[in-house]
C-alpha cells in the first residue's frame, strides 16, 4: 500500500467508502496518487436514515442530497466520485451494470481495488456488491494473459472492514496507519450528514485497530489511527 498510486473503492452504497477506506484514499492522494470512489447506489432507501425522518421525503430528493454529500466527502479526500445509481435494498447488478463496473476499472486502471466482504447478514446489498466487483475485476483484467478484449494490469484486491466484522467473513490481515490523514477522514465522515450517528463509531474503530496494529508491529503510540483490510490477492514482492 505504501507505494500505491491509484486506488479505487467500490461500495454498494454512497457512504461505505467513507467509514471503511477514507484513510486509504487520503493516503494515496496525499502522496501524489489518484483515487476514484464508485457507489453502486446512493443507499437512498436503506442507508439514509436521518433523511427519512423528514415528512414528505422522496427517493429522488434523498438521492440528490446523498450525491452532494458523497462529492463533498470525496473532495475532502482528493478523490473523484462516480454514482452508478443502480438502486438499493435491493441492489440489482444486471449484465449491463456489470459491464459498467468493469469499464470503470478498465478506464481508471487502479493498482488497488477495495470493496466489501462476501457476506453481510445485516445488509442484502454488500455481499452482492462484492460478487459484482470480483467479477468485474476479472472482466477488466482477464487472467493475466492476452485476451480477446482490452485488459488492464490486475489490481490488488482488498476488502474493507464491515460494520460488524465478526459476522461478515472479515479477517483483517493488513492494518494501514492512517494517523497522518485522520483529520481528512474525520472531515469526510462529517460530510455524511444523513448518517450523523456513525462518525464517532468509526473514530473509535480506528483507535481500536491502531491499538491492535501497535501490538502486531511493536510500533509506538505515534500510530493512533488505523484502518483494517483483508487482502484477497497475494502480495507479490521482490527481495533486495
Ligand atoms: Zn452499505
Amino acid at each position: 500500500m505504501a507505494s500505491t498510486r491509484r486506488v479505487m473503492v467500490v461500495g454498494a452504497h454512497v457512504a461505505d467508502f467513507v467509514w471503511r477506506a477514507a484513510g486509504a484514499v487520503a493516503l494515496a492522494t496525499g502522496r501524489g496518487g489518484e483515487a476514484c470512489v464508485i457507489a453502486l447506489s446512493y443507499g437512498e432507501r436503506g442507508e439514509s436514515g436521518d433523511l427519512w425522518a423528514q415528512d414528505g421525503q422522496t427517493v429522488e430528493n434523498v438521492k440528490a442530497i446523498r450525491h452532494q454529500e458523497a462529492e463533498r466527502a470525496a473532495e475532502r479526500l482528493g478523490a473523484g466520485f462516480v454514482g452508478l445509481d443502480l438502486g438499493d435494498y435491493p441492489l440489482i447488478v444486471d449484465a449491463s451494470a456489470l459491464v459498467q463496473i468493469a469499464e470503470q476499472i478498465r478506464q481508471f486502471r487502479p493498482d488497488v481495488l477495495i470493496t466489501h466482504t462476501d457476506t453481510d447478514p445485516y445488509n442484502p446489498d454488500h455481499g452482492l456488491a462484492h460478487a459484482a466487483v470480483v467479477r468485474a475485476r476479472s472482466l477488466a483484467a482477464g487472467v493475466g494473459v492476452p485476451s480477446a478484449f482490452p485488459t488492464v494490469t490486475p489490481p490488488s484486491l482488498l476488502l474493507f472492514e464491515p460494520h460488524q466484522p465478526e459476522t461478515c467473513n472479515f479477517c483483517p490481515n493488513l492494518f494501514l496507519d492512517i494517523t497522518s490523514v485522520f483529520d481528512r477522514k474525520r472531515a469526510a465522515m462529517g460530510e455524511m450528514r444523513a448518517q450523523a450517528y456513525l462518525p464517532e463509531h468509526y473514530v473509535q474503530r480506528a483507535e481500536q485497530r491502531a491499538h491492535q496494529a501497535r501490538l502486531a508491529s511493536g510500533r509506538g503510540g505515534d500510530l493512533r489511527y488505523a484502518e483494517a483490510f483483508q487482502r484477497v490477492t497475494p502480495q507479490v514482492v521482490t527481495l533486495p
